[in-house]
């Protein structure tokens, strides 16, 4: 990308409304573009990092044996109804319309009815199942306080994953192969130390719910968490009863703001049973599908991450999602030829700042607030050596490297 030709300029402030951090940031990098209150548009950089966090989901969700899918977002009112919750009193954040040509529709707030009712399609049999389908899809939902910019929206990104098996052991092992995969998840994403797999109030089968909670002070939820056992406890389940139960010291328990950017859901025939979805097990009698759903908000979680690790200079990106890896600044015209040969050797890799009307120091500012990993300066002086100057976001120091060596790295991605 060449700053130069780019639209999404980065401003020195943020709108007023913006309370924390990450929005302002985020807006002032050009990353998002505020619509209105809950509700932003993805500028090019804000496009790249979320493809980026979703690709390292999807990779992990691929593993798992998950089938991806896109669904529709428009839902018809009789699927929901068949399972209770069309009703405004039961799901409290519909956004609904009605059709011209009759009837009325919801737009998504989840999927577990639309994958359960499309699923009777296709499993018929034992053999079918088990079954991982997931997608990446945009949910709405008419939420009541819309803050902390991309964290909670009134639009938003969801992955979301349904598990269909033909008992509750099978379900339970697949369970907890999502536990393992969500940890893997938000270890690559960066925000590994500081995300606890947290008890709440349960699924439909089960007691609890797990939730994946970030330590966050923007966050909305309260968790009680014992560092040596690595779990936590949300505090709409926080009993002496529960505690008990996990076998938890309440005296250990540290009390922390965190954000939810995960959960896993054991259904089990919540939906399969009102949407009639069965098979046929090896003995021909008709049984009905056990389900677990399990979701990440990769909006949310571009927020958490953006809120987390930025510093008083701008955003810090680890290197897996960062829109680009380098941000390359040249000094003096012979500099700016050889900056303009490597930027065309990777330009999916580079920023190449060719701003003629901003000043060095500007670029350095810009570099820094838009977290790239690492800035690349090269100048008639490094050139003299044959080198570049390479600093990583998140250090002070200086290296100097030798610009054949910067290359191969340009080739690695
Ligand atoms: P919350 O308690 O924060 O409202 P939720 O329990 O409603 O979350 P789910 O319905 O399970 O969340 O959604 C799955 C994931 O989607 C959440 O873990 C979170 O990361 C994300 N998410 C939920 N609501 C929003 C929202 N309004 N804006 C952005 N992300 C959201
Ligand atoms: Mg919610």
């Amino acid at each position: 990308m060449k700053l130069s030709q780019t639209f999404a300029k980065t401003t020195k402030t943020a709108p007023g409304d913006e309370v924390s951090e990450s929005a302002k940031l985020l807006i002032r990098a050009g990353y998002i573009y505020k619509e209105m209150a809950g509700v932003y548009d993805y500028l090019p950089l804000g496009m790249r990092t979320l493809d980026n966090i979703m690709q390292v989901i999807r990779e992990e969700m691929n593993a798992l044996g998950g089938q991806e899918v896109r669904m529709t977002a428009l839902q018809p009112r009789d699927a929901w109804e068949k399972s209770g919750r069309w009703d405004d009193k039961v799901l409290d954040v519909w956004f609904k319309t009605k059709l011209n040509a009759g009837g009325e529709l919801g737009f998504a707030t989840t999927h577990e009815e639309a994958f359960t009712r499309m699923l009777k399609t296709y499993i018929s049999s034992y053999k079918d199942l088990p079954l991982y389908v997931y997608q990446f899809q945009t949910k709405f939902r008419n939420e009541l306080r819309a803050k902390s910019g991309i964290m909670r929206t009134r639009e938003f990104m969801m992955k979301d994953l349904y598990s269909f098996s033909r008992t509750k052991e099978e379900h339970d092992a697949f369970y907890e192969k999502v536990a393992a995969s969500y940890t893997k998840i938000f270890n690559r994403l960066g925000i590994g130390n500081d995300t606890f797999r947290t008890f709440a109030s349960g699924g439909s089968f089960s007691k609890f719910s797990d939730e994946y909670q970030t330590l966050c002070e923007v966050g909305e939820d309260i968790i009680y968490l014992d560092r040596e056992k690595n779990i936590a406890v949300n505090e709409e389940v926080y009993t002496d009863e529960i505690l008990n139960e996990l076998g938890l010291d309440k005296s250990k328990l540290e009390q922390h703001k965190a954000a939810e950017v995960g959960n896993i859901f054991t259904l089990g025939y919540k939906y399969s049973e009102p949407l009639e979805l069965e098979f046929a097990d090896e003995e021909g009698k008709r049984q009905k599908v056990f389900m677990g759903s399990y979701g990440i908000g990769p909006s949310r979680v571009m927020g958490v991450i953006a809120e987390k690790l930025s510093d008083e200079k701008g955003l810090v990106w680890p290197e897996e999602i960062a829109p680009y890896k380098y941000y390359l600044v040249a000094i003096g015209d012979k500099a700016n030829e050889v900056a303009e040969e490597l930027y065309n050797k990777a330009p999916e890799q580079i920023i190449f700042d060719d701003r003629k009307n901003a000043r060095n120091g500007e670029k350095f500012a810009d570099a820094d607030l838009l977290g790239i990993p690492y800035r690349v300066v090269i100048s008639d002086k490094t050139l003299a050596e044959d080198k570049v100057e390479i600093k990583k976001r998140t250090e002070s120091d200086t290296k100097l490297l030798p610009l054949t060596e910067f290359i191969v790295k340009l080739g690695q991605k």
